[in-house]
């Protein structure tokens, strides 16, 4: 009989809780364990059994009932979570919170997990045959008639079934049952012969299965990565293994999906924040059982369990969706790693842009790097030119150079991208009489123009005002809204082009969770367009009759405060820009741009992402920014200045001598205030990773007791990624 069990709980306390074990039951690492906390009770995750209790055993509670008879989290991903929990300060109870869908952070039996299927009882079968019901009732009754359907089936041939299923099911005509999951074999689908750049990176992967080594595959869009990535898990699944792929998005999954199905021949598990979460939990469970042998998801997906492991893949990984920015501040590709190395599998990292960190590693060594250069369907990399836009007539912020661009596209019977990193119709609205402009008054800065939805939103808190109609200080009438944004940039190109189809691909357009894919669908064929949109256009989608890229405006990246703006800005480019000319039609892109001498941009012209990049290392390495010092932000806000800072002053004061840090602020935060709210910073860096993380926890903890913490709202952010 263990002395206690000490649990992680799903609250942000640094500490783990210890409980007498429950009245029945052999506790074991790893299962789950409903006890008593305040005045409820919560699920927790047992982390130790026989530990030494940290008080006396008379004062602690006993816990209330066993969830699990196994382990739930197998060892190395309790080993990984904690790991996990301890680099990224997180609470050890959120980072178990993280790792298990929310469906099985509950006090219930686990869900079968098996196929959800749906079939006609007798009294169904006779309600059909009698003719009685009609709409969505009778196409689902006529659906099941040959015989059961599964959930997967069902969705495909009637989106929204649901609702009629349940209603048909509470009347006793339909019932649900569940069966062990099939691998229904779809023929694979035809390879294409793998050039040899695609064959030696399979190679060198391949003779890595069965030990972790991390390899960069660098390649830039259309450059045959994912052929890469589908030759390796078909060698992982012939050797019984799982493969676990993780995409930046959601709305990158749909498509990969559907090709890594046809491919592979088996069921592809599909995990992401967007999963109903019983789905979700199944989908988890699966790849606990083993029997899910290829998973696809996001950045949560990266604590799924592998418990036959063989391959980890992470699509561009470069992507900074790959780092969770509120509560517990993990990276997803820094924990394939991690994993990697926990599970002895090789780590492919993906990107046509790498990181500089990953480049960083590249160079020192510790990944392999793989190269694809050529374009296996495009005849040609796309050109590039710069148009220098100084004193030229805009058009909207068009420059006569890029209208004639688009022009002699679309005049050919192609389609055309008009890219622009901004949503809304215009970034400022301005008084031309007395100067005014929209501000928030919650966050001190200027407010976006939507005009058709007749207000100014505010894009960092979402504040939204009705639009006025005149200056509301001095009256006039003459507001004038100053910049583009996407709705704009639509409006001027519809109107230049009134016979042709002008789509716009941005966030409020695709707010849908599929209408995304309906737009892009739109495009397939072979008709003249105009695409108008942000960074969501930047990736995936294959466009063939996509020939012309025109980038709208790119000037704001090029003097942003952060440190990390112009690796961004150089990925955006080239990410847009390979959206030009993926099928044997050869691409254009055209930039505009109020900067032509600007280094960036003419190193990433003449000579492509990886010269760009090396210089910006080489600038980060001489100001030793990472990935050549290490940072940690301490971030706070709060409603008064003064709480911040005093708060701020505080945990300064807290921090150990030495001459290991650099300790820059105090100070405000680059946006001082965001939704009525005051904040500011504190960043530490050290040149080694160790003298940083020596001295954290003890830090955390002392932050966490002083009276001024209790007037702000506080975070650690370890390798931020950015300093907002
Ligand atoms: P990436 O993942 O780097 O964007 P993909 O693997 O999707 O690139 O390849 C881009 C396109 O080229 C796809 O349509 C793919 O089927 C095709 N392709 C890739 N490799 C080859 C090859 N060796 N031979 C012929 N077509 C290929
Ligand atoms: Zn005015
Ligand atoms: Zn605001």
């Amino acid at each position: 009989m263990p002395a206690v069990l000490r649990v992680a709980l799903p609250v942000p306390l640094p500490t783990l809780f210890d409980y007498l074990p429950p009245p029945a039951g052999e506790a074991c690492v790893g299962a789950r364990v409903l006890v008593p906390f305040g005045r409820g009770k919560q699920v927790g995750v047992v982390v130790a059994v026989d530990a030494e209790a940290t008080v006396g055993r008379g004062r602690l509670k006993q816990a209330l009932r066993l969830l699990d008879d196994e382990p739930l989290l197998d060892s190395e991903l309790m080993q990984s979570l904690a790991w996990a929990a301890d680099y990224w300060l997180g609470a050890p109870g959120e980072a178990y919170a993280n790792a298990l869908p929310l469906a099985l952070r509950e006090a219930k039996p686990l869900p079968a997990i098996g196929d959800e299927y749906w079939s006609l009882t007798d009294a169904g079968r006779s309600a059909r045959d009698a003719g009685s019901r009609r709409g969505a009732s009778r196409m689902l009754l006529d659906l099941l008639a040959a015989g059961a359907l599964s959930a997967q089936e069902l969705n495909e041939r009637h989106p929204g079934w649901r609702v009629a299923a349940r209603r048909l099911a509470g009347t006793g005509l339909l019932e649900r049952s569940e069966r062990p999951p099939l691998d229904r074999p779809l023929p694979p689908s035809f390879a294409p012969q793998l050039n040899d750049e695609q064959q030696q990176a399979v190679a060198a992967v391949g003779a890595s299965l069965g030990q972790y080594q991390p390899f960069l595959l660098d390649g830039v869009t259309g450059s045959g990565k994912t052929e890469v990535y589908l030759a390796l898990i078909e060698q992982v699944l012939a050797q019984g293994k799982q493969a676990l792929l993780l995409v930046p998005e959601i709305g990158l999954a749909p498509q990969t999906v559907r090709r890594l199905r046809q491919r592979l021949g088996v069921i592809v598990e599909v995990l992401h924040s967007n999963l109903s979460e019983g789905d979700r939990a199944r989908a988890w469970l699966r790849a606990r059982a083993g029997t899910a042998r290829v998973i696809l998801g996001t950045r949560s997906a990266m604590f799924t369990p592998l418990p036959q492991a063989g391959l980890i893949i992470v699509d561009e990984e470069h992507d900074s969706a790959y780092k969770q920015q509120e509560g517990f501040r993990y990276h997803a590709r820094d924990l394939a790693l991690v994993r990697g190395r926990a599970l002895d599998v090789p780590v492919v990292l993906g990107s046509g842009t790498p990181s500089l960190e990953s480049l960083a590693n590249a160079e020192a060594g510790r990944y392999r790097t793989l190269h694809l250069r050529a374009r296996p369907g495009a005849t040609r990399p796309p050109q590039v030119q710069i148009i220098d836009m100084r004193a030229q007539r805009l058009e909207h912020g068009m420059s006569p150079a890029l209208l004639a661009a688009v022009a002699d596209t679309v005049g050919r019977g192609e389609q055309a991208l008009v890219f622009r990193n901004r949503r809304g119709y215009a970034p400022v609205l301005l008084c031309h009489a007395c100067g005014w402009h929209a501000d928030c008054p919650r966050c001190d800065r200027p407010l976006t123009l939507h005009a058709g939805r007749r207000q100014l939103i505010c894009h960092h808190c979402d504040y939204r005002q009705r639009l006025p109609l005149v200056c509301p200080t001095c009256g006039a009438g003459d507001l004038k809204p100053q910049g583009q944004g996407t709705e704009r940039l639509e409006e001027a190109l519809t109107a230049q082009f009134p016979l042709l189809p002008v789509l716009r691909v941005d966030r409020e357009t695709t707010r849908r969770r599929d209408a995304f894919e309906q737009l892009l669908a739109t495009l397939k064929d072979d008709q003249p367009a105009i695409l108008v949109g942000t960074q969501m256009l930047a990736k995936g989608h294959d466009l063939p009759n996509l020939t012309l890229v025109a980038i709208v405006g790119v000037d704001e990246g090029l003097h942003s405060v952060d440190f990390r703006a112009s690796e961004r800005l150089a990925q955006l480019v080239v990410q847009v820009a390979g959206r030009a000319g993926r099928a044997r039609k050869p691409g254009r892109v055209v930039l505009q741009t109020h900067q032509p001498e600007h280094p960036l941009l003419r190193s990433l012209l003449a000579h492509g992402y990886a010269a760009a990049a090396r210089e910006l290392l080489a600038e980060r390495q001489l100001i030793q920014l990472p990935p050549y010092s290490h940072q940690v932000l301490l971030r706070a806000d709060a409603p008064q200045r003064e709480h911040v800072d005093e708060f701020l002053a505080a945990a300064h004061a807290a921090l150990p001598q030495g001459d290991q840090l650099q300790i820059a602020g105090p100070m405000p935060a680059p946006m001082p205030l965001r939704a009525g709210r005051h904040r500011g910073q504190l960043l530490l860096e050290a040149a080694h990773r160790r003298a940083l993380h020596g001295m954290l926890r003890a830090w955390q903890l002392a932050l966490t007791a002083l009276p001024a913490a209790r007037r702000v709202r506080w975070s650690l952010d370890v390798d931020p990624i950015d300093l907002y």
